[in-house]
């Protein structure tokens, strides 16, 4: 009865993925479905740039970093186009900060991963576009760099389609439903069968799982990018200007030119609750004001006029963990949950995706990320955003 042996439920960053590596393993046997149009911005993974790094705040994800970066090189060679540009990358941390460099620094040193400690005047000195204060210290890792967010969600759908995949946009899969082993999906009215199915739903994914029985304390934040236009745009080209991130409350992090002519620079986690039906689209003037402060006041050459400035939206759990399992209560479904920091795991998180759905086995360790992990079955959890 199967119409298909893989279906992947959303078209965003990581579904993108997942029709990519299921299409490389199955061929034709694989549907994709979107309710919007394909490239749409009304989730969470449409903009010329997401922040890709080997920092983080666990072994763990330092070693999924890695693997990361390898499913980019994979993709970029069957593509033939580059996908990920590297500027290397700062985590800056005044005195106190709210997210130590600690765990960054044991993190990947345990890992293995080279890089460097500046305090201020050692950042200054080679990039003299910050304006620190002596209490600030830095972490340099030169891999960090720029996944092509846009450009790498068409070029999965475009390769996907090459090796035989089915694309549906505009079809909003309205329920689903396990049946004799397999799995049933209403789309827009039609019943389409696949042999496993992956939700990855983004924002719309709570009321998604909530209909198969499993609860899980999402929620659903309206977050704010803005492109500041630079006096001298040269010294903010990728080759003199790296990414950053501010490990401060609140936290900033930012981007060398890079699609549009301006700097970007975003704050993470304005924590504006909203619902992915009812979001606004209109930019927040409090956070635009609060981004560009923060550029006057530490990369003054970058804080000119506002030239866009774009809303988008985050999907965390409670510990801003990824959910990468299957549903508990069934057999053939899965899901993930890219808690607002999963673009640059996204080739990765497709493929693991695509061999649970097919061999129910994955080689990287996502025992963090188990859908069963008691926090989720809290029902108002602490939630702890900052990593
Ligand atoms: C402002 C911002 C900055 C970020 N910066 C970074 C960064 O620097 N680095 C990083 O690694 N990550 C970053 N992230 C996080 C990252 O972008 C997301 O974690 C990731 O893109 C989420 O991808 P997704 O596929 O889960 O969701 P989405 O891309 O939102 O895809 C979900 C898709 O499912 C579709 N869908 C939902 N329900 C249905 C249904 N019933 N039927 C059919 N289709 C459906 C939706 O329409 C949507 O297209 C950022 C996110 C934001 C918002």
């Amino acid at each position: 009865m199967t119409d298909f042996r893989v279906g992947v439920l959303g078209l965003g960053g990581i579904g993108s993925a997942a029709v990519y590596w299921a299409s490389r393993r199955v061929g034709g046997d694989v549907l994709g479905v979107e309710q919007f149009s394909l490239g749409h911005v009304r989730g969470g993974s449409e903009d010329h740039s997401r922040i890709i790094r080997l920092s983080y705040h666990t072994p763990g994800y330092v070693e999924l970093a890695k693997a990361a970066y390898l499913a980019w090189e994979e993709v970029e060679v069957d593509s033939g186009e580059p996908l990920v540009l590297t500027t290397g990358g700062l985590d800056l941390a005044p005195q106190d900060a709210a997210i130590g460099l600690e765990d960054y620094r044991a993190s990947m040193s345990a890992a293995g991963v080279q890089f460097e400690e500046l305090d201020a005047g050692g950042v200054m000195k080679r990039w003299p576009q910050w304006r620190l204060n002596d209490d600030v210290m830095a972490l340099f890792q030169e891999r960090s760099g720029i996944a092509m967010a846009s450009r790498a969600n068409s070029t999965h759908r475009r390769l996907a389609v090459e090796h035989g995949a089915t694309l549906m946009d505009g079809s909003e899969v309205g329920s689903i439903r396990e049946v004799d082993g397999e799995v049933e999906m209403l789309v827009g009215g039609r019943s389409e069968r696949v042999g496993s199915l992956i939700i990855a739903a983004g924002a719309w994914t709570a009321p998604l799982l909530a209909g198969l029985g499993f609860r899980v304390p999402l929620q659903v934040t309206l977050e704010q990018v803005v492109y500041l236009d630079p006096r001298d745009l040269l010294q903010f080209h990728p080759s003199r200007f790296p990414i950053w991130i501010w490990m401060d409350e609140p936290s900033f992090y930012g981007f060398p030119v890079f699609g549009e002519r301006a700097v970007k620079v975003a704050w993470d986690r304005c924590e504006i609750l909203t619902d992915p039906e009812t979001r606004s689209f209109q930019p927040r003037s409090d956070v635009t004001d609060a981004v560009s402060g923060f550029a006057a006041r530490y990369l003054p050459g970058a804080a000119g006029p506002v030239r866009v400035a774009k809303t988008c939206l985050y999907t965390l759990t409670p510990d801003r963990d990824f959910i990468v399992d299957r549903v508990p209560g069934t057999e053939n479904i899965y899901a993930v949950v890219g808690a607002g920091h999963a673009f640059k795991f996204a080739s990765l998180l497709g493929k693991i995706l695509v061999d649970l759905a097919l061999d129910d086995a994955t080689d990287h360790d996502i025992s963090p990320f188990r859908a069963d992990r008691p926090i989720l079955a809290e029902e108002s959890p602490i939630r702890s955003y900052m990593v």
